[in-house]
């Protein structure tokens, strides 16, 4: 289902395939995250999607930013100075651990080791890869992120009166639910810390769109949990972007190939990687442009011009559509163009629309 700003904008366009971004829209939900969460710092996690009219619509809703590169460091900071960075992210250079931020994650005790022989000044907390049971995750982050509890333990006695220990940071898993966040905070907020990243993995169902992140229990729970004093900062990035962002493009072929129906479109998955990553069909809309070859009421394959068999956006999923229609995937604004591998197969680049009302 796509608003009516989205159709008319998809039908203006000439040149496809294109990217477009709704920015009321991201305002909006925004703005409804920002309430739903009185007295917790609201970070966005810029490697969801960097793009600079993004971070602008998102920079008057949030507390600041979290980068996990030297590269999105620069990218925030020139686009938005002044504004709050928290730097994270496993390996950084001792190039990355000298930028100035106003919070520092550090992932290793000897992580910790470079940072202290650089000789700056920081305020760190240490991200905690805790042992605790994610069910219903999309994503965990077990494995090489952060430190397990004597990891923490060793860094303990390292802090200086120039490098000081803050508190935890923790990014537990992604694509968790309200209630099962709620159960992971409860364990890190319930710590002698004086101040708590939860980081981010809020919900985003590709299967039902209309089905969201309940951020009212969200924040609801975390009031509830917080011990008086206590700073508590969560790093949403695909929840924030996900919804604004759309993929519109033509029906170029259909066909039939051993029974099953495949509707070709210009751009493919070197674009929009999103459902190959993972493992998804992306939603879409037809609108009937096309008046060439058709398909009726069945089972369609939707894929791109890549000579891969990985190129599918989605799979057999009952529709009509003709050569020539414009096919707008939507959810196409978090992990979509930025993790994309745009030169395979040199095809054009998309354009991109910034929707401004
Ligand atoms: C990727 C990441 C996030 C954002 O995760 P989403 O699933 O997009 O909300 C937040 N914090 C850290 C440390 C991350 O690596």
């Amino acid at each position: 289902m796509i608003t009516p700003r989205i159709r008319e904008a998809a039908l203006r366009l000439g040149d496809v395939p294109a990217y477009v971004y709704d920015l009321p829209a991201l305002h909006e939900h925004a703005s409804g995250v920002r309430q739903a969460l009185p007295g917790i710092e609201l970070y966005y996690a810029v490697k969801a999607n960097p793009a600079a009219e993004l971070l602008q619509t998102l920079a008057e809703h949030v507390d600041g930013f979290e980068v996990s590169s030297g590269g999105e460091h620069a990218h925030v900071s020139a686009l938005l100075p002044g504004k709050p960075l928290a730097l994270g992210g496993p390996g950084k250079t001792d190039a990355e651990l000298r930028l100035p931020c106003h919070r520092l994650h550090v992932e290793s005790p000897n992580e910790l080791r470079r940072l202290l022989a650089t000789g700056r000044e920081a305020d760190v907390l240490l991200r905690l890869n805790p042992d605790l049971p994610v069910e219903g995750a999309a994503l965990t982050m077990s494995g090489p992120f952060g430190m397990d509890e004597a990891g923490v333990r060793e860094c303990l006695p390292l802090f200086t009166d120039r490098v000081r220990l803050r508190g935890l940071h923790s990014h537990l898993a992604s694509g968790l639910d309200a209630p099962s966040l709620l159960r992971l905070a409860g364990t890190l907020l319930d710590t002698e810390h004086d101040e708590v990243n939860l980081g981010g993995g809020m919900a985003v169902s590709y299967a039902s769109p209309e089905s969201r992140f309940d951020w009212r229990a969200y924040g609801a729970g975390l009031a509830a949990l917080r011990r008086a004093g206590q700073r508590v900062r969560v790093e949403p990035g695909r929840a924030l972007t996900a919804y604004c962002g759309y993929y519109v493009t033509k029906v170029v072929d259909v066909k039939r190939v051993r029974g099953e129906a495949y509707a070709i479109v210009l751009g493919g998955t070197h674009h929009l990687r999103t459902p190959v990553t993972k493992g998804h069909d992306q939603p879409f809309t037809v609108l009937p442009t096309g008046d060439g070859p058709a398909l009726t009421d069945e089972p369609v394959t939707v894929v791109g011009q890549l000579c891969t068999p990985k190129d599918v956006f989605a799979r057999k999923i009952v529709t009509s559509v003709r050569v020539g229609d414009t096919v707008v995937f939507e959810m196409a604004g978090a992990y979509a163009w930025n993790i994309s591998h745009h030169d395979f197969l040199m095809h054009p680049k998309p354009g991109f629309h910034y929707l401004r009302d």
